[in-house]
C-alpha cells in the first residue's frame, strides 16, 4: 500500500491515479495490515529481531559456561562442551555469544530512543511554533548531518571515553538529526491541513492540537525512525568495539571481533568459530531491523494512520463581557496587515474598519486579492506568516482585545468568534464520523453527556438527518458536508461566525440552501456574520449591510439594500453591472478592464484610478476617503462621489 493510494489529502486532490475517498476511508477505518511484500518483510523483519532478543533474555539459562570464567582448553574446537569452541584463554565463545547480545541490543535500542526523543522534540517545536527558533533548530540538524556520522561518533567516543551509558549518549548524539529533520517536514504539513487549522480556529489550544491531531499521526514514522536508529546504533557500537572504543568489560558482539582480531584468530582457522557467529549475529539483527523499519514505513505514513480517540481535555474560556447581549459581536477599527516577502512588506489591508451587529450579516466583497479573506483571517485569530498584524484594535461582543494579533485572539476562538474556511469540505478530519468531531469541539466547553447533547442538537438544527450524523465525511453529499462545517464551527456558541466563501465548490441549489442556513441561523442564534465573497450580487440579497474593497481598502459601504439600488462607487457599479439583473430591463453585461493593483506597487491617487472610467485629472493625486453619502451610515471613498 503506497502512500498516494491511502492519504485522503490526496486522493481527493491528487493525480487521479489513487483509489476515491471512499476506499481511503474505508482502508483506515478497517486498519489494514500490510500486504505482499511489506508483510513478508515485517513477519521476517520481526521474527528475526525477536529471535535475538529471546536469545538475550534467555541468555543465563541459554548458555552452559560462564562467558568470562575459563572453561575449556585455548583455542579449542566446537565440541558438545563447548558449541563455538573456546578463544584464546579458554572463555566459552557460546557463552559470550549469547551473553554479547544483551549489551549490543541495549546500546542499540538505547541510544536509539534517545535519539527518537531528542529528535522528535526538535522537529515539533521547529515545526509546529516554527519562527526564529525553527531557523536555529534547523541549522543545528543541518551541521550534524553534514558530518560523516562515523567520524564523529569516533571522535566523540574517543573524547568521552568508553562505558556503556557513555556509548549510548555518543551514539544518540549523532543520531537524532535525522528523525528530527524528517519528523518536522510531516509537522509541518499536517499543521497546515484544513481540519487541523479548523480545530485551531474552533478554539483548541497548541498543546491540545499537537496530542490531539499532531502526535498520533507522526508516531508511527517515529516508530520507523526509531528501528531505522536501532539499526544504524547496533551497527555503530559493533564499529566503536571493534576498533577498540568500546568498554572492554562488558562482552557484546563487537568486543567479541575486537579481541578476535587483537588475538590474532584471523591467522588461524579459530576465526570460523569466533569470528564467524559473531558476525552472523550482527548480520541478523541488522537485517531484521531493516526489514521492520521498511515494513513500518510501507505500511504506517503518519497521514495515513486513524489516531486513537483520546480523552478530551476541557479548556476554561474567558468569560463573556456584561455587555456582550448588547454590543456588536465585532468591532474592527484602523487594521493595518502587511505581508512581509523577501525582506519587503507588501500592505494587504490598510486602515480597514468593520462594525457587525448581533443579529446581522456584514457581507464583505471585493475581487480577489483585495485583503478580503485576510481581514476573516485575522479576526478569526488565524492569521499566518508572512502576514503579520501591524496596526487595529478588535472588539469581541464588547470586549476589547487591543491589535488583533494570533495569540491575543487565540483564547477566544470557538465560543466569541468561529471561521468557517474556505474550502470547508476539507475541513473535516477523514477519519472521524462528523458527530464524533462535533463533539469533540464541544467537549472544549462541556462534559461528555452534554457536548453529545449539543453537537445532536446542532446537526439537527442545520438539517443534517440523524441517519447520517455518524457518517464520515466522504460518505455525506458536498452540502451536508458544509452543514456539518458550520454546525461544528456554532458548537461553542459563538456570537461572531466568520464565513470565508461558505459556498464556494457548490452547485447552485446547493449554495442557495447553505447561504439560506446562514439567515436562520442568524435569525435563530442572534449571531452576527462576517460574510466574505467574492459574489457581490448574491451576497448583496443576503447580507443586511455590505462594505465592497478594493486593493486593501473598503472604497463603500452601507446597508446592502442602500448600495445594491444606489451603488456611488465606479467600482460597485462596475461590479453590479459584471452580472445579470434577475428582474427589470436586460441590459448588456459590461466588464471592468484591467487587473488589481500589484500592491507592491500601488498607484498614486485613488487606488482604483487606472481602472475608473469617471477618474478625473484630481483623482491622480487625491486619495479619497470614505465619506457619507445619504442616511444610514451609506458611505463611499470616491473624490466625485457621483450617483449613476
Ligand atoms: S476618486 Fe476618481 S478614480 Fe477614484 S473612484 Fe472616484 S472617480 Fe474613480
Amino acid at each position: 500500500m503506497t502512500l498516494a493510494e491511502v492519504d485522503p489529502q490526496r486522493a481527493t486532490a491528487g493525480t487521479g491515479r489513487g483509489p476515491g475517498p471512499s476506499e481511503v476511508a474505508d482502508r483506515l477505518r478497517r486498519g489494514r495490515a500490510p500486504r505482499g511484500a511489506g508483510r513478508t518483510m515485517a513477519i521476517i523483519g520481526a521474527g528475526l529481531v525477536a529471535a535475538c532478543v529471546l536469545v538475550a533474555l534467555l541468555a543465563p539459562w541459554i548458555a552452559i559456561h560462564s562467558p568470562t570464567e575459563p572453561s575449556g582448553t585455548p583455542f579449542a574446537r566446537p565440541s558438545s562442551a563447548h558449541p563455538l569452541g573456546t578463544n584464546d584463554v579458554g572463555q566459552d565463545l557460546f557463552a559470550q555469544l549469547v551473553f554479547g547480545a544483551r549489551v549490543s541490543l541495549v546500546i542499540g535500542l538505547g541510544a536509539a530512543a534517545v535519539a527518537l526523543v531528542v529528535g522528535g522534540l526538535v522537529a515539533v517545536v521547529a515545526g509546529y511554533y516554527r519562527g526564529p527558533i525553527e531557523a536555529v533548530l534547523m541549522r543545528l540538524v543541518d551541521l550534524m548531518l553534514g558530518f560523516p556520522f562515523l567520524v564523529l561518533v569516533i571522535v566523540l567516543a574517543a573524547f568521552f571515553g568508553r562505558g556503556l551509558w557513555t556509548t549510548i549518549a555518543v551514539i544518540a548524539t549523532v543520531l537524532w538529526a535525522r528523525p528530527a529533520r524528517i519528523l518536522r517536514s510531516q509537522v509541518l504539513k499536517l499543521r497546515e491541513l484544513d481540519h487541523v487549522v479548523a480545530a485551531r480556529a474552533m478554539g483548541a489550544s497548541g498543546l491540545w492540537v499537537m496530542g490531539r491531531h499532531i502526535l498520533p499521526r507522526i508516531a508511527p514514522l517515529g516508530a520507523a525512525q526509531f528501528v531505522r536508529a536501532a539499526n544504524v546504533a547496533v551497527t555503530l557500537e559493533a564499529s566503536l568495539a571493534f576498533l577498540g572504543l568500546g568498554d572492554a568489560n562488558r562482552l557484546s558482539w563487537g568486543t567479541m571481533l575486537y579481541f578476535a582480531n587483537a588475538r590474532s584468530a584471523f591467522l588461524t582457522d579459530a576465526w570460523r568459530w569466533w569470528v564467524a557467529p559473531a558476525g552472523l549475529a550482527l548480520t541478523t539483527v541488522i537485517l531484521g531491523l531493516a526489514f521492520l523499519s521498511y515494513a513500518i514505513e510501507e505500511w504506517a505514513d503518519p497521514r495515513l494512520r486513524r489516531p486513537a480517540p483520546r480523552p478530551v481535555r476541557r479548556r476554561a474560556l474567558p468569560p463573556l463581557a456584561e455587555s456582550a447581549e448588547d454590543a456588536p459581536a465585532l468591532e474592527l477599527s484602523g487594521l493595518v496587515v502587511d505581508y512581509r516577502l523577501a525582506g519587503s512588506a507588501i500592505r494587504a489591508v490598510d486602515e480597514v474598519d468593520l462594525v457587525v451587529h448581533r443579529g446581522r450579516i456584514l457581507g464583505l466583497v471585493g475581487e480577489s486579492g483585495s485583503g478580503k479573506t485576510t481581514i476573516a483571517l485575522t479576526v478569526a485569530g488565524v492569521l499566518r506568516p508572512p502576514a503579520r498584524v501591524v496596526a487595529g484594535t478588535l472588539a469581541l461582543a464588547g470586549r476589547e482585545l487591543g491589535r488583533p494579533a494570533r495569540p491575543v485572539v487565540a483564547p477566544f476562538r470557538g465560543r466569541q468568534v468561529a471561521l468557517v474556511p474556505q474550502a470547508a469540505m476539507n475541513a473535516l478530519n477523514p477519519a472521524y464520523p462528523v458527530l464524533a468531531q462535533l463533539v469533540e469541539a464541544a467537549r472544549l466547553t462541556r462534559g461528555a453527556a452534554e457536548a453529545t447533547t449539543r453537537a445532536t442538537e446542532l446537526l439537527e438544527r442545520v438539517g443534517l438527518p440523524a441517519s447520517r450524523h455518524r457518517s464520515f465525511p466522504h460518505e455525506l453529499s458536498g452540502g451536508m458536508r458544509q452543514r456539518a462545517v458550520i454546525a461544528m464551527a456554532l458548537v461553542n456558541d459563538p456570537a461572531l461566525l466568520v464565513a470565508d466563501e461558505p459556498a464556494s465548490g457548490l452547485d447552485v441549489v446547493t449554495r442557495a440552501q447553505v447561504l439560506k442556513l446562514l439567515l436562520e441561523l442568524r435569525d435563530q442564534m442572534h449571531l452576527g456574520v462576517l460574510l466574505v465573497s467574492h459574489d457581490l450580487p448574491t451576497i448583496s440579497r443576503l447580507a443586511d449591510d455590505l462594505a465592497v474593497m478594493y486593493a486593501g481598502r473598503i472604497v463603500e459601504r452601507g446597508p446592502a439594500a442602500q448600495v445594491s439600488s444606489s451603488p456611488k462607487h465606479p467600482y460597485t457599479r462596475a461590479l453590479f453591472s459584471a452580472f445579470p439583473a434577475l428582474h427589470g430591463e436586460r441590459r448588456p453585461l459590461a466588464s471592468l478592464p484591467g487587473e488589481v493593483p500589484d500592491l507592491t506597487r500601488v498607484p498614486e491617487g485613488c487606488r482604483f484610478g487606472p481602472r475608473c472610467p469617471d477618474a478625473v485629472e484630481e483623482c491622480r493625486t487625491g486619495d479619497p476617503a470614505l465619506e457619507d453619502v445619504g442616511s444610514g451610515g451609506h458611505e463611499v471613498a470616491c473624490l466625485l462621489r457621483r450617483t449613476p
